[in-house]
């Protein structure tokens, strides 16, 4: 630590050591300027100077029913009073089978089997290591399926693994050489469609070259992984309708297994409690994190079918158990968060208010498509994605260093919101327990910071 003179107050001191020695993720260190929160209630963040910010990204995607809701915040209490952590190697706790329980209802059919870890990427890493294993133990082995079929610009994760089925170049470019090889088709993007594609061809155009590669690799693909309807990290990309209905006929056909992504779209954030029911997919894993606990604690899971699950079973000494776990997988007090979240969309009537305030937001935000420096608005649920352009018509983007999308952010902080952009792209995913009131003011601060970022 620096030397100082000056006698430092508690608080500078800590603003210090978290400019010098925390390193933040997928931060800047030597810009970064700390923001210390320490206190939160609903969709309030409060900041050491006592400021209030309006939580516009739910803390990284993944609040839902509010910060401190007195119900998660009781469950996990109750939890601490029975036991903090019992490990999954060989044993298991209450808790955490309620939440087994809950998870295989409210799941799309055929997902009877869960595997618990802490983080989303570990979710993706467990669904792609549990596929190319199940194909080199089931009755009848295909193990020449050894391929991953990904999606062009997808996002699952920062582990090696799901780095490596990623595809978003600008974070995941450096590790090239540390990655393992994956088919890849086309982003399925709906605002910037190939040359001479009609927004009415795109949906089947996409597909005809997932369905290319399928024959093309016939036979030695393991899996397909995809984000249901929108990619997140790719910058709110969103797909066209029934393009992953069209993906799981697909894979049906060529015997391919399907991973669907939940990590960012599922426990509610698109108005049902899973993107994929929106086109009554079945996939044969689902994977969940970020919204699990409401937001609280690190919870993942990987779900997947009675048909997986009987590929690893066999003797002992036949070595067919998934080597694979991590410490804090399936943690009760992560499950008890996990289990008053999944009550409080049947008390708040949460997706009901997901659907009623989304249709809001997107009518509030239809203006700002004037604005000549915006390319695109694109809203799904309670996500919406405003597109900051250097020129409308030819869709160019500005200058990614140009940080026009962190300008209109820091501008928006002025007007009480707190929003972390992608790119050019200002996300907008405020808790799902938001009213017309907190939209009315994050559009504001949106309009605002557009203005300031790229002119009137
Ligand atoms: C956030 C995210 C992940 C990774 O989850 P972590 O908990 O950050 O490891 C994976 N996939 C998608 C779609 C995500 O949005």
């Amino acid at each position: 630590m620096s030397e100082e003179e000056q006698p430092r107050s508690a608080i500078d001191d800590r603003l210090l050591v978290d400019r010098e020695h925390c390193w933040h993720a997928f931060t800047q260190m030597a810009e970064y300027e700390p923001l210390l929160v320490d206190r939160a209630e609903g969709v309030w963040l409060y900041d050491h100077q006592g400021r209030a910010l309006l939580d516009g990204i739910s803390s990284m995607w993944c609040n839902v029913h509010g910060h401190r809701h007195p119900k998660i915040d009781a469950a996990i209490r109750g939890q601490l009073d029975r036991v903090a952590h019992v490990t999954s190697l060989g044993m298991s706790n209450s808790t955490t089978i309620e939440l087994t329980r809950r998870l295989v209802e409210v799941t799309p059919q055929g997902l009877d089997c869960i595997f618990y870890s802490s983080d989303g990427s570990s979710a993706v890493e467990v669904a792609l290591k549990m596929a190319f294993q199940y194909w080199r133990q089931r009755a009848e082995p295909e193990p020449e399926r050894s391929l991953f079929l990904a999606v062009g610009n997808a996002y699952h994760g920062d582990t090696l693994g799901s780095v490596s089925v990623g595809g978003v170049s600008r974070f995941h470019a450096m590790f090239d050489p540390l990655l393992f090889d994956v088919l890849r088709g086309p982003c399925p993007d709906t605002y910037r469609l190939p040359e001479g594609v009609r927004a009415e061809d795109a949906c089947q155009h996409y597909l005809d070259q997932y369905e290319d590669l399928l024959n093309r690799f016939s036979g030695r693909i393991a899996a397909l992984v995809v984000e249901p309807l929108v990619q997140g990290a790719a910058g709110l990309v969103m797909h066209p309708a029934q393009f992953l209905s069209g993906l799981r006929k697909l894979t049906r056909e060529h015997g391919v297994l399907l991973i669907a992504d939940e990590i960012a779209v599922g426990m509610g954030r698109t108005g049902k409690l899973w993107a994929c029911e929106w086109e009554q997919v079945e996939p044969d894993f689902l994977c969940t994190g970020k919204g699990l606990s409401g937001g609280y604690l690190p919870v993942a899971a990987t779900l997947t079918t009675r048909e997986v699950w009987n590929a690893f079973l066999g003797d002992y000494a036949e070595s067919k158990s998934f080597f694979h776990g991590h410490t804090f997988g399936g943690n009760p007090l992560g499950c008890a968060a996990s289990l008053a979240t999944l009550d409080l969309f049947e008390e708040e009537q949460t997706l009901q208010n997901v659907l009623r305030q989304g249709a809001y937001l997107e009518e509030c935000l239809a203006d700002l498509r004037e604005h000549r420096h915006v390319g695109d608005v694109r809203c799904r649920g309670l996500v919406a994605a405003v597109e900051l352009v250097e020129n409308q018509h030819s869709q160019r983007g500005y200058e990614w260093s140009q940080r026009r999308g962190h300008l209109a952010c820091q501008a928006a902080m002025e007007r009480g919101v707190w929003l972390r952009p992608l790119g050019n792209v200002i996300v907008i995913m405020p808790p799902l327990c938001c009213t017309a009131e907190h939209i009315d003011q994050i559009v504001a601060a949106v309009k605002f910071g557009v203005s300031q970022a790229c002119g009137d």
